[in-house]
């Protein structure tokens, strides 16, 4: 674990929320920019997404319950999703960065994309090969890739970015292999929603060990202008995901324990699912900034 100043602009000027395990969440007081520090480094990291994060016993705290056992879930969720980008655009190569059991690969499939995923998350990239029949699934980071440059039409990022500790160098490796008519679409956690401030520390955001740092419109604007893009428009309408019950009843004990007693009930109805917004993510559709701009 290390210590880190502001990503966004590199102050140490920052004032502590709260502490949890061991990492504080901080804000910059220079910039306005939400952050986990002590982070892990990227061999700390790339290790945590492998088996017990996709089964995790924890998973209120760290990683998912069970991944593959909701898949019939995440499908209506990224069915939902897709429609940001199928309004702009439905077919041509599509790169999902971040694809893990490749749950959204699948969609935009039958949609009508040529599909690429790549993942650090070795153990998910099975399902997205032999189970779901995907191609063109690697393993490793964008960065060791080494794609061509503007080879791709789309590139997406679901629920990616704020595990990065890099998001810069990935962005802008985004913008190399993504063609000049290119569309990136990006969603994250909004941690100025409303739901985010009305919960406090007990959003289910604050995730220490794993989200290690939270935008909100105007911090991913900024970062995604200095990778080389400029934004379309960002919604938080259907950004909100297929949850069943039972998840709603873990999640309910970070609130408080009389909340999950006075929810049992839902736990009862297990992986029934229902569509849960509380507009607290944010989908961003971006373009490549005319390369005579960026430089
Ligand atoms: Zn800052």
């Amino acid at each position: 674990m290390r210590d880190v100043d502001c990503y966004l602009c590199g102050s140490s000027d920052r004032e502590r929320r709260f502490e949890q395990d061991g990492i504080s969440l901080y804000r910059c007081n220079a910039c306005g920019f939400v952050y986990a520090s002590p982070q892990l480094t990227d061999e700390g990291l790339e290790a945590i997404y492998q088996d017990t994060y996709w089964q995790s016993d924890r998973a209120k705290d760290y990683g998912y319950t069970d991944y593959l056992r909701d898949r019939a879930l995440y499908r209506r969720t990224f069915e939902k999703r897709i429609k940001v980008l199928t309004a702009h655009r439905s077919s041509g190569r599509l790169l999902d960065v971040g694809c893990a059991a490749g749950f959204f690969l699948d969609v935009a499939r039958d949609v009508g994309f040529e599909t690429h995923g790549i993942d650090v998350a070795v153990p998910m990239l099975a399902h997205a090969r032999d189970t779901l029949g995907l191609e063109n699934i690697r393993e490793g980071t964008l960065e060791s890739a080494g794609y061509p440059d503007g080879a791709f039409d789309v590139v997406t990022m679901w629920d990616v970015i704020e595990h990065l500790r890099d998001p810069l160098t990935v962005l802008r490796e985004v913008r190399r292999v993504l063609a000049d008519d290119g569309l990136f679409v990006l969603e994250t956690q909004n941690v100025k929603s409303l739901f985010a401030r009305m919960t406090g520390r007990r959003w289910h955001h604050y995730k220490m060990l794993e989200h290690l740092y939270h935008f909100d419109p105007r911090t991913l604007t900024t970062l995604l202008d200095r990778a080389g893009f400029e934004v379309v428009r960002w919604t938080s309408r259907r950004a909100g995901k297929y949850v069943s019950m039972a998840f709603i009843h873990e999640r309910a004990s970070r609130v408080g324990r009389w909340l999950q007693v006075a929810l049992t009930p839902l736990k009862w109805l297990g992986r029934t699912g229902v569509y849960a917004n509380p507009h607290d993510e944010m989908i961003f559709v971006a373009r490549p900034k005319p390369r005579s701009k960026d430089g």
